[in-house]
């Protein structure tokens, strides 16, 4: 391959998260989302939820918008949803990593809302055909700074909630995840080669709702941060 000395465009900027607590960014590589991971309600009815393969989807790092920034409704829908998630931050890449492994390769961890355009994505799904007009749009990826687990930890249970206009809409547990974050970051590992930089959005608990013009979102996850964001004219 011939050397090249410079971009014939400018380059585009690389996706970053601020990370809590420090001056300094964290690089966006990929963005993964694993759907259908809580079974909020099997567990609070004493029940072992069944356990189906975690499948992936992805969304494009520029779809990131930063705390506190605002989310503009997107175009061609009427049915924007939101969906809190504990966000993985990998800081080591690779292939086929064992479950045993897996939590040396985090970074950190944020909390992120995987927002969706519902009509769109339920019209894929009817018709067999991918997620991505649904999920990966412009400001679809609304997320918090990276708390670093040399600071914070790994969080294995604690209060994962969204609130609308300062009410209470989605209310979870880390502890309800079905797929653990070693596992998925197992079982990614064997689908994709992953890379330092890389998020995973990990799936939402219950309560999942749509978004007006105007409304507040305030995400937490207990132990790694908040995220706020408002949903504004596009
Ligand atoms: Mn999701």
């Amino acid at each position: 391959m011939q050397t090249r000395s410079q971009f014939a465009i400018p380059a585009p900027p690389v996706p970053y998260l601020p990370v809590r607590n420090s001056d300094a960014l964290f690089p966006v590589h990929r963005i993964y989302c694993v759907g259908r991971n809580y079974a909020d309600h099997a567990i609070e009815m004493g029940h072992d939820p069944a356990r189906e393969l975690p499948f992936f989807f992805q969304k494009n790092p520029d779809n990131l918008v930063i705390n506190n920034e605002d989310f503009p409704y997107p175009r061609n829908t009427k049915e924007v949803h939101y969906e809190i998630e504990l966000v993985v931050a990998m800081g080591k890449g690779g292939i086929n990593i064992t479950r045993r492994d897996a939590l040396d390769h985090v970074w950190g961890y944020a909390v992120g809302l995987d927002m969706t355009r519902r009509d769109l994505q339920n019209e894929m799904k009817k018709v067999g055909r991918p997620w991505e007009i649904g999920k990966a749009f412009e400001h679809s990826a609304p997320c918090s700074h990276v708390a670093p687990v040399a600071e914070f930890g790994h969080p294995n249970a604690g209060r994962i909630e969204l609130k609308v206009n300062g009410e209470v809409r989605q209310l979870g547990d880390l502890g309800q995840l079905i797929w653990k974050v070693p596992e998925i970051i197992m079982t990614l590992s064997g689908l994709f080669a992953l890379k330092s930089g890389d998020l995973i959005m990990t799936g939402t608990p219950s309560g999942v709702g749509a978004v007006n013009i105007g409304d507040l979102l305030q995400g937490s996850v207990e132990g790694i941060g908040e995220l706020n964001t408002r949903v504004v004219l596009g």
